[in-house]
């Protein structure tokens, strides 16, 4: 426990010291891997390599049609029932069993992804996790200077300093990096071979299931605003043919294969726009 915090402030402080304004790639592939520590021991991962691969492949896709990147993108299934996916340093990105049993087709899923890749392509994760410094430096010096290594606030120092300060505050982004995040998303699924329409889709899907989609659909801007703001978007473009919306069940293995492993079971809908879409 104390080796890891310290080893934890020693990344911190060399972090602080090394960038100022935007967290340099090199800094969050660092993070990355603690991040992903952490990840591992803080959340229930799905071993299953089928429905592994099979999110690891579409998150590929997306990637690859966004060009080159700094970074390893990784892509991990949390066992979680609620719908949610978020996103870490360095190009890892999880999703929720939640998430993927409410997906009514792949581009549904495609669009939450690609939404995920979008905050770490734009560096959002990177900005929130300077914000989080910035606001904790005073208290981190307190910390070191009064060695209370053991005390709660050398925890949150320790777990900040790693990038942690929970995947929560990491994933916790305004107005204007959730456009351009939902923006991303829309001009990368055509060239991925994804219906954009599975983004907006997507919001449709929560809002008749009734979920707060906790980081993925937070309430600023609403869900309402976000699927028109998309929608329009989409309109706008003209969209090369035979993209994507099914892949001839295998979704459907995906989420039966996930019911079975986790006990978890596709949400219902409280209204009848998910029942009434959901053979799309
Ligand atoms: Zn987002």
């Amino acid at each position: 426990m104390r080796r890891s915090w310290s080893s934890a402030l020693a990344l911190g402080l060399a972090l602080a010291a090394s960038a100022c304004g935007t967290l340099s790639v090199a800094d969050e592939q660092r993070l990355a891997s603690r991040f992903e520590a952490q990840a591992r021991y803080e959340y229930r991962f799905v071993r299953d390599p089928v429905v592994v691969q099979y999110v690891e492949r579409i998150g590929q896709r997306i990637v690859a049609a966004a060009g080159p990147q700094p970074f390893r993108y990784e892509f991990a299934v949390v066992d979680d029932p609620e719908i949610n996916a978020f996103a870490g340093p360095g190009g890892f990105v999880y999703v929720q069993t939640g998430t993927i049993l409410a997906a009514r087709n792949v581009a549904e899923l495609a669009g939450v992804i690609a939404h995920e890749v979008g905050h770490v392509v734009e560096r959002h994760v990177a900005e929130n996790y300077n914000k989080q410094r910035a606001a904790n430096l005073g208290r981190r010096a307190a910390v070191l200077g009064g060695g209370l290594v053991y005390g709660s606030a050398g925890a949150t120092a320790a777990s900040l300093a790693t990038g942690l300060g929970s995947a929560a505050v990491l994933n916790s982004f305004g107005r204007d990096a959730e456009r351009e995040a939902d923006d991303f998303a829309v001009r990368v699924l055509p060239v991925a071979g994804y219906d954009p329409n599975g983004l907006p889709g997507f919001f449709e899907t929560m809002l008749a299931l009734g979920a707060t989609g906790g980081g993925f659909l937070s309430s600023h801007p609403a869900a309402g605003d976000r699927l028109a703001t998309t929608r329009a978007a989409i309109a706008a473009e003209t969209l090369p043919p035979d993209l994507r919306v099914d892949d001839g069940g295998r979704l459907e293995i995906i989420q039966r294969r996930i019911e079975l492993l986790t006990g978890e079971s596709r949400p219902r809908s409280r209204g009848d726009a998910y029942g009434r879409e959901a053979g799309r």
